[in-house]
């Protein structure tokens, strides 16, 4: 495995692998890696010639008084892990590198997409995820890329900028990967206390909730956010941020479920902010 910090030599590395025919496939992540993480790595190597994993916890994402400062870091875990899989190549940009003095370029997906759900709370965060992920595909020169389900919004607006700037790279969406008792795997779980790590099973089983009660037949997207709510407080340190019932696609909301229907949930456990999400394929 080849550890890449340049953003020249890395370059370099792709430009060759190119010329020389190689499909590239990148899988961008923020580190302290989970089996989230290895599930798009062991997608991109089942498609692609030459994986490249990047870690870099990008600060332009990264809301005031959000966690940027406290956010897990683990590199030496994060290569074990990296080498055990195989990869190619793991890019390790410094922050300087990517933003040095003067850096003023940003991509700022607009329209509904970028309104609703998680960009309520985080103003700024779908521009700062655009211009680094435009960045990497910039440097990486990736014939496709691997995102997470479990940031549905975030794949969202990279589909779009993709598609809008023309990009030469396939997006795959892949689905999410949760901890045995349903959990979504997330590096911000290590901030939970044990009592938290309870109460946020609520958030999946308000998700299984409303599966079985769209299996039932109910349509509307107001009784639905109803139930989900019900469950969601049953946990004392839960604080609901947003539910919402939305075209998968367009993230425009929708009064009653079809086909193709996202339904997104982000809740502060505590003080940590966990989101998950559910499409329902009628
Ligand atoms: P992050 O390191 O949190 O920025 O995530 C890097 C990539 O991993 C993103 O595309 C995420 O959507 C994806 N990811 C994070 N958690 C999961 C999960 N539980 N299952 C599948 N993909 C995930």
């Amino acid at each position: 495995m080849r550890i890449i910090t340049k953003i020249s030599e890395m370059k370099g590395y792709a430009h060759k692998a190119k010329k020389n025919g190689k499909v590239i496939g990148f899988v961008p992540t923020m580190g302290s890696l989970h089996d989230g993480h290895v599930s798009l790595i062991k997608a991109s190597q089942k498609e692609s010639d030459i994986t490249i994993v990047s870690i870099f916890v990008n600060p332009k994402q990264f809301g005031k008084g959000e966690d940027l400062k406290k956010y897990p870091r683990n590199l030496a875990r994060d290569l074990l892990i990296l080498k055990k899989e195989k990869i190619d190549v793991v890019f390790i940009p410094a922050e300087k590198e990517m933003y040095p003095e003067g850096y003023s370029t940003y991509v700022n997906v607009e329209g509904a997409i970028t309104e609703n759900l998680c960009a309520r709370s985080r103003p700024g965060h779908f521009k700062g995820v655009a211009t680094v992920v435009a960045k990497l595909f910039g440097i990486v020169s990736p014939c496709v890329s691997f995102f997470g389900q479990k940031d549905a919004q975030q794949a969202v607006v990279i589909k779009h900028m993709v598609k809008d700037l023309n990009m030469c790279v396939e997006i795959r969406v892949m689905p999410i990967i949760r901890e045995k008792d349903g959990l979504a795997m997330s590096s911000r779980n290590t901030y939970l206390s044990e009592k938290e790590r309870k109460e946020a099973l609520a958030i999946y089983a308000s998700l299984k909730h409303a599966r079985t009660l769209l299996e039932k037949g109910e349509r509307s997207a107001h009784v639905i956010k109803g139930e989900i709510k019900k469950v969601l407080l049953s946990g004392k340190h839960v604080k609901i941020d947003h539910i919402e019932v939305v075209d998968a696609e367009n993230l425009k909301p929708l009064k009653k479920v079809k086909n193709d229907t996202l339904i997104a949930i982000a809740v502060h456990v505590g003080k940590t902010r966990l989101i998950d999400n559910m499409v329902i394929r009628t």
